[in-house]
């Protein structure tokens, strides 16, 4: 497939355009405040499809379905649960998804033939006006190549999109820069699938219970069954080998020069530049700053994304808010790979 992909800005008029291109069953890259999303119209299979095609995405693998308003998880959900209304009205528009039983309106291409639905209310005006100009829900996954750190920048976009897809909104920068927090309420208990912009502790305040997904926290193999089949692939990981060293400052910068070689790299935080000095290093926010932690992450892992690039001796924050979901991706795109750089 190639054709020639339009750049778009928010004006009105571009807006309207980028509307008729979903409408018409193309793909549009959207920016969002979490990641830039890959929309298609969410109930036609055919411009579904061509998602998975332009992203190289695994067919089990569901979407998230895009809406303009809480009012409109009517039209595709059904027994929808109060706590999903008081989520709603506490968090939309913006960073979580809630799955819920999908109504058959639904195509099975979106779900990737689950009995739920991944539902979000973006929080970026142009994307829920284009949402709202379509006149339909749109699916949208990471608008990255499948595996690949997800996107933040509409330039990462066309990096990876250049030629597949009809159209990209450039909105800017993402602000969040991590995927929406995922919340499973089909089940006895709310499940946390994926930690992201809305934090556990968050969540937690509004449901007074939340279950975390072992997905959340291992790895899972690519074989077993799971809620989501989307939780298992390997995911937001560049070529190179990541490692994550843990452990105090000193005692990870150590562990790095024992172990660094040609082709190696270090990603860390600002405060910890100064122990690298001399080496290939990449600073991708402030540990006492999370929240940019998480905005920098995936343009560090693509920057890194490079030929000369082998291994990553990664930095990674503990605890929980924003850092939590940081944790997990960066512990995802090293495949869990943790040493402690203390003891090891
Ligand atoms: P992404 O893969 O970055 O586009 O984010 C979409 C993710 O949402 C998928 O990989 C799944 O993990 C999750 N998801 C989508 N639909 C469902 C669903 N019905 N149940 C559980 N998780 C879902
Ligand atoms: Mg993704």
């Amino acid at each position: 497939m190639n054709m020639q992909t339009q750049v778009l800005h928010t004006s009105p008029a571009e807006l309207r355009l980028a509307a008729d291109i979903i409408r018409n069953g193309g793909l549009v890259g959207l920016p969002t405040e979490t990641v830039y999303g890959l929309g298609a119209n969410g109930l036609d299979p055919a411009a579904v499809e061509k998602i998975f095609i332009a992203k190289g995405r695994p067919q089990d693998n569901p979407l998230i379905l895009h809406i303009a308003e809480a009012a409109q998880l009517r039209d595709y959900c059904h027994s929808i649960p109060e706590t999903a209304w008081t989520l709603a009205e506490r968090f939309w528009p913006g960073p979580l998804t809630m799955v819920l039983p999908v109504r058959d309106v639904v195509p099975k291409t979106t779900t990737a033939n689950l009995d739920t639905v991944a539902m979000r209310c973006p929080q970026t005006p142009a994307t829920r006006e284009i949402i709202r100009l379509a006149g339909v829900p749109i699916a949208a996954p990471s608008a990255n190549l499948s595996g690949k750190p997800s996107t933040t920048t509409a330039a990462h976009v066309l990096h990876d999109m250049d030629g597949k897809i009809d159209a990209i909104v450039d909105g800017g920068p993402c602000r969040v820069g991590v995927e929406s927090t995922i919340v499973d309420l089909t089940g006895d208990r709310p499940r946390l699938l994926r930690p992201g912009g809305v934090t556990p502790e968050q969540l937690l305040a509004v449901l007074g219970d939340l279950v975390i997904d072992k997905a959340v926290t291992a790895q899972i193999s690519n074989d077993a069954v799971v809620r989501a089949p989307g939780m298992k692939y390997k995911h937001y990981a560049p070529a190179a080998e990541v490692i994550i060293v843990s452990g105090s400052r000193e005692g990870a910068a150590a562990y790095i020069r024992r172990n660094f070689s040609a082709g190696s790299h270090v990603l860390c935080f600002e405060e910890e530049l100064p122990l690298f000095e001399g080496l290939p290093t990449t600073a991708y926010g402030r540990e006492d700053a999370p929240e940019t932690l998480s905005a920098g992450l995936f343009a560090a892992l693509r920057a890194l994304d490079v030929p000369g690039v082998q291994r990553i001796f990664a930095r990674c924050p503990e605890g929980g808010g924003i850092a939590y979901a940081v944790q997990n991706r960066l512990r995802k795109s090293a495949g869990f790979h943790i040493v402690n750089g203390d003891t090891e």
